[in-house]
């Protein structure tokens, strides 16, 4: 058992002054720092000095199969992206070896991210996953919209929910599964994948109407996915509906990723059902797909992701959310900030069901500590300066463990 202090905490919520948090692998106890020695004697102390403890951060949505890209794909416009990683996906993923891989979680723990929300499409991350430090939400991904296939793509991804399943405790897998777009799912496959995550419980997470070209296509057959599938598969129509696909979720809660072009009911039904969104600010700015719009999402939980390096120039946290305090520049800045940080820690923990994201008792001793030369004396601030001048975190602690 152990305990540190710093003049501030954030416990996935607000602000708490001159607190101390004992745990060993779960907070034990949070209690004010004159009470600690009192309270707990002989016990290992580590002060924090000019700094705040926040609880480890969450990146729910990221593709660490494609983290050998920096300036191969095409940014801009959606089809365009598409179009280059079809043409370069082997020499992509050929290229991204395990070290590529670790070395992408290695950047991720520097800005303070404990847990990572990866999305395979292969499964040939899981064991760079397992030896991250981090605990890793390993979302299984299912894609698939021609029948003849459907039998044979679900055996394969049954196979590797299986393999993820397996891994040892230590490891720090969650299994968890992703469907990759209504666009790519067949609704077979779609509920037989949503039946699978029910039966175990796992976090779901969904892309959805992430590009404008994605609507145009599902609702009137039409458009530049019309193009592409009408090229690639002789395909003119779509196998899904945005109304039958959002409603195959309905009764378990899932994470819909950008949601950008979603129409006020749609919002609604997300709001009404539970879902919450994952919105990559970034990622949607380079693909030329828009930007979220927030005040349409009232009541949906709202988490920021980096998403991978194939949409993206780095998977530092704090990029993540200097950008979308800047790209948001209608919100008030104070409260936006505040958001943004509930947005990688109380607010994707919730939504995954991790035990984690929370300064509380029982929850697991993850923590990114950050420091600033002087600490703003208004409370008010401290959100918004922590954001603009962090790039790299003083330290990281996982399962009560000092990993930076
Ligand atoms: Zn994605």
């Amino acid at each position: 058992m152990r305990a540190i202090t710093a003049p501030y905490i954030f416990d996935g919520f607000d602000y708490q002054l001159n607190k101390a948090v004992v745990f060993d692998d779960k907070i034990i106890d949070i209690i004010d720092i004159d009470r600690l020695e009192i309270n707990y004697s002989n016990i290992d102390i580590i002060e924090y000095k000019s700094s705040i403890i926040y609880p480890g951060f969450i990146n729910p949505h990221i593709h660490l199969e494609f983290s050998s890209n920096i300036s191969t794909l095409k940014y801009g416009d959606f089809m365009e992206w598409l179009h280059s990683v079809i043409e370069n996906r082997d020499e992509l993923l050929n290229s991204a070896d395990d070290n590529i891989m670790y070395q992408a979680c290695i950047d991720m723990i520097k800005s303070g991210i404990t847990t990572f929300g990866a999305v395979s499409s292969y499964g040939l991350e899981l064991e760079v996953c397992k030896k991250a430090p981090q605990r890793v939400i390993f979302f299984n991904e299912a894609i698939g919209s021609i029948p003849s296939a459907v039998d044979a793509l679900y055996n394969d991804f049954l196979q590797r929910v299986d393999n993820s399943i397996k891994a040892d405790p230590k490891d720090k897998i969650t299994p968890a599964i992703a469907i990759h777009s209504p666009y790519s799912v067949h609704p077979i496959l779609l509920k037989r994948v949503i039946q699978r995550a029910k039966e175990n419980n796992m976090p779901l997470s969904t892309h959805f109407m992430e590009s404008p070209y994605e609507r145009e296509w599902l609702e009137y057959n039409s458009g530049e996915f019309a193009r592409f599938f009408k090229e690639k598969f002789g395909v003119t129509k779509a196998v899904t509906t945005p109304k039958e696909f959002i409603e195959a979720f309905d009764s378990y809660p899932t994470l819909f990723v950008h949601a950008i072009h979603l129409k006020e009911e749609e919002y609604q039904h997300l709001a009404l059902n539970n879902h919450s969104i994952i919105h990559c600010p970034r990622s949607n700015r380079l693909l030329g797909c828009g930007r979220l719009n927030l005040s349409k999402c009232n009541n949906i939980p709202i988490s920021i992701a980096t998403d991978g390096l194939s949409s993206n120039w780095s998977l530092n946290i704090f990029d993540e959310l200097r950008e979308a305090l800047m790209m948001h520049y209608n919100q008030d800045l104070d409260k936006f900030a505040k958001e943004l940080l509930k947005g990688i820690t109380s607010t994707p923990s919730k939504a995954l069901k991790s035990n984690t994201g929370e300064i509380i008792k029982g929850a697991l001793a993850d923590f990114a500590v950050v420091s600033l030369p002087h600490l703003p004396k208004d409370i008010s601030q401290l959100a918004i300066q922590t954001i603009l001048h962090t790039k790299d975190v003083k330290s990281v602690w996982i399962d009560g463990e000092e990993i930076i």
